[in-house]
Formats: structure tokens, sequence, C-alpha cells
């Protein structure tokens, strides 16, 4: 049991087949008794909860609402089949509904999104089939009801409010509990793991932009401003510090930045060649996660006139400024592969 906790918030978690190995689902027992995300869909992680329930005194069907922090199916996953079981109504950011509902449609998109990139083919084809099949894991969500940032979540003895943290995925929510100041922090921050700003692609026309990093700062900024005593995030241990945590994450990401820059004074790079240099020897969804932080940096770069991009042979290629490239010490070729 979570040291600390008040005694009817029960963390429960559940097995998944990533790196990060388990989700927290936290189990609320004050009505409506209420359920904060419900793993994976699998036979497994389906009698593991439901095992999780029973050693605490209740069933599935004491389920009475269901909130969703994000769209990712290690988060959604069983929400249908808990749903349909207990009778317990969905609630998620409409944004992160919408992205569940298209995501298989949406790949086709993403593939001209990656391959311009600089992406080899194979390697897409792999992350693209690797996101495919990772769907099953996840039932499509039928009837949900809509949190936007700032909406009450009200118990009998309590109200929590939705803080609305887009970065990690665009409609991402944390539930914040302003008496005991805790907050339920979904992906957005992660006590061992820096949470990823998964590519999304605002606009369907070029030129492409890619706003997750920039609005995962934002968010991060967000949650520094507010009270907070005890973090529970999605995966992993709870978080006390959380000013140093955040504090931490602006210092990696600053140190990226300058990393991508010194990669760049070396020529012109595409984000997949980047990504390489950054985190060499990736598996193909782990090249794309890596080109999803390299472009949210890319992004942020171009906003401050340290970079420029240019497009060679469809493909997009970015480059130091005149400016940044007086700074920078070394240069070898220029030439964009
Ligand atoms: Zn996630
Ligand atoms: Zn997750």
């Amino acid at each position: 049991m979570t040291p600390h906790l008040p005694d009817f918030i029960h963390k429960i978690e559940l097995p998944i087949p990533f790196p990060l190995k388990a989700t927290n689902v936290f189990f609320i027992d004050r009505p409506p008794r209420t359920l904060v995300d419900t793993g994976i869909k699998t036979d497994l992680s389906f009698q593991l909860l439901e095992k999780g329930l029973e050693d605490r005194g209740f069933r599935l069907e004491s389920v009475e609402r269901i909130v969703l922090t994000h769209g990712h199916i290690d988060h959604y996953g069983l929400a249908k089949r808990i749903a349909s079981l207990s009778g317990a109504p969905i609630y998620i950011h409409p944004v992160e509904y919408g992205r569940i509902r298209s995501i298989l449609h949406a790949l086709g998109f993403l593939k001209t999104i990656l391959l311009r990139n600089g992406i080899p083919e194979v390697m897409v084809k792999e992350a693209i089939s690797y996101i495919e099949s990772a769907q099953r894991m996840g039932d499509p969500l039928e009837e949900a009801f809509f949190l936007n940032d700032g909406d009450p979540i009200p118990f009998q003895s309590m109200t929590w409010r939705a803080v609305h943290c887009p970065g990690h995925s665009p409609g991402l929510l944390c539930f914040y509990w302003p008496e005991e100041k805790i907050l339920f922090s979904g992906d957005h921050l992660l006590k061992e793991v820096t949470p990823n700003p998964i590519l999304n692609v605002s606009g369907t026309t070029l030129p492409y932009s890619y706003p997750s990093l920039r609005q995962y700062l934002a968010s991060l900024e967000k949650v520094e401003g507010m009270d907070i005593s005890l973090l529970l995030p999605g995966h992993g241990e709870e978080v006390r510090d959380v000013k140093g945590l955040i504090q931490g994450l602006y210092a990696h990401h600053q140190e990226r930045m300058e990393r991508i820059i010194t990669i760049l004074a070396g020529g012109d790079k595409t984000a997949f060649d980047i990504a390489m240099e950054l985190f060499s020897g990736l598996p193909p969804f782990d090249v794309f996660l890596g080109v999803s932080e390299v472009l949210g940096h890319l992004e942020i770069l171009k906003d401050k006139g340290r970079i420029r991009v240019k497009e060679n042979e469809e493909r997009d290629c970015y480059s130091l400024s005149a400016e940044e490239t007086t700074v920078a010490m070394a240069r070898n070729g220029m030439n964009c592969h």
C-alpha cells in the first residue's frame, strides 16, 4: 500500500508488455466509487484488476464511474469492458476520445509524416504495424462523457478538478484534489522516466507543425504553479518533490536542445538522423518515439530562430540558422542523407 495515502484510495498495478512494465490504476472507495484509468485489455490484466479489487473487499461491479487520464491503451484499454459489466459511465477529454476512435484511420497520414522525417520505409512499416497491433489491447470507446480543463469531478464528500495538460498526449487530463493537494498525473509526470511528447501533427497541410513538446513544457509550468504535496502517476512510484521533478525535466529538455544544436553543427540532418545520433540502436517503435522527441525540440528551436528547415526530395532537412552557424565550433559535411 502506498504510504500516507488516504485509506480509501487503492492503488492496483496491472502488467503491460512495454518497458514500463505496469500501469497504476486507482480505485477510490467514496461514492460514486471511481476508477482512475483501467490498464490494457488482456485477460491477465482483467483478472488481476478483478483480484486486486476482491483482495480489498470490492468487485468490478462496485465501480460507479471511470475517469481516464488519456487515450493510450495502457490507460483506457479495459474501460469499455468494465463499463459494460458495472454500468459505470466513462469520462475522458474530448480530444482523446476522438483520437481513440480515429487512430487506425490516421495511420496513413502518420506514415507520410515519418517518411518525410527521414525514417527508412522498412522501419516506418514496422512502427505502423506495431501501433496497429497494439490497438488490440484497447477497446474503442463508445458512449463517454467529456471532461474539459477545470471541470469538477464531484464525489459526495469531495470535489476533484480536471486539469488539461497537453503534451504527452493532446487531451491528457490530470485530476486534482485540492483539499489533500493530491494530483493524479497519468503520464504527464512520472518518477523515473521522462514522459515522451508523442508526435502530434497540427494541421494536414505543409508546413507541418509538431507542437507536442511546446505544449508539454507549458503544461509543466501549469502544474509547477499548483500546490501539490503528493503526485500519483500512471506508472511507477508516487512523487512528493514535484517542483524538483519538474526542474529536472526542464533541465533535461534544455540539455537535449543544446545537443541537437551541436549535432546540427556537423551538417544538415533530418529528424531521423538526429534521433540516430542521440539514441542509437533503437527498435522501430522506439525510433518513432525518438523522432517524436526530436521533432518537439526542433519545433522549439525553429520558433527561437536557432535553426531552419528546408525540403529536400520530400524530406524535411534541418540546419543551423546563420547566427547559430557563426557560433558553432566545428562543421563537417552539409549534405542531407
Ligand atoms: Zn501515455
Ligand atoms: Zn502510460
